[in-house]
């Protein structure tokens, strides 16, 4: 446990920094610090998206499994507005154990389908913003499923911009270098031509 020395040691110094910076230091200080002691610290931190999972908040429930739970946003961006998370709490999507990220998407496609056949759109944005950069605001990682329909008021986008080759070659080279590399699964011909015929 702390000391009270401690704590105000670390809030003092704490306090002399900018806010951005105070989050950054208060992250690695925390990163270092036993459950007792940041609570300690920072006391019993709530995160809303966890007391909707232990039902604590009540939200109007879309999908549940035993990993992920799905919900109406209460400020939606078009009716039928869903949000989907994990219902352990994780801050970014890298933190995310593979077996989970695959059920997430998998119950993703399965939202938007049911809004696209309730007929609340015909086509759906699947957004995560992953990052403060990107837009998270909320502490828990989670994925929009946002119903569309066209002329409706969603505004989603971005400006394009020229990227020299010899960049667009070196960004490609440092991303392949950190993608594990896995053996590609061999897919017999035959039945993948079956499955996915060609329309010509
Ligand atoms: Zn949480």
């Amino acid at each position: 446990m702390l000391t009270p020395e401690q704590v105000e040691a670390i809030k003092g110094e704490l306090i002399s920094l900018s806010p951005e910076d105070q989050q950054k230091k208060l992250k690695e200080i925390i990163s270092k610090l036993s459950p007792e002691e940041r609570e300690q610290l920072v006391g019993k931190q709530q995160c809303p998206f966890c007391l909707m999972v232990e039902g604590k908040i009540p939200t109007r429930k879309v999908f549940e499994d035993d990993k992920v739970l799905a919900v109406l946003d209460i400020n939606p961006a078009n009716e039928g507005h869903t949000i989907l998370f994990p219902k352990n709490h994780f801050d970014s999507l890298q933190e995310i154990p593979e077996s989970i990220t695959q059920n997430l998407f998998s119950v993703a496609n399965k939202i938007s389908k049911a809004l696209i056949e309730a007929n609340l759109c015909d086509s759906t944005n699947i957004i995560i913003n992953n990052g403060a950069s990107a837009g998270q605001t909320s502490p828990h990682i989670l994925i929009n499923i946002i119903p569309r329909n066209e002329k409706d008021k969603v505004s989603i986008g971005w400006d394009h911009q020229k990227i020299s080759d010899s960049k667009m070659d070196s960004a490609l080279d440092l991303i392949k270098k950190k993608i594990p590399k896995e053996k590609p699964k061999e897919i017999k011909k035959s039945s993948y031509i079956d499955s996915h015929p060609r329309i010509p």
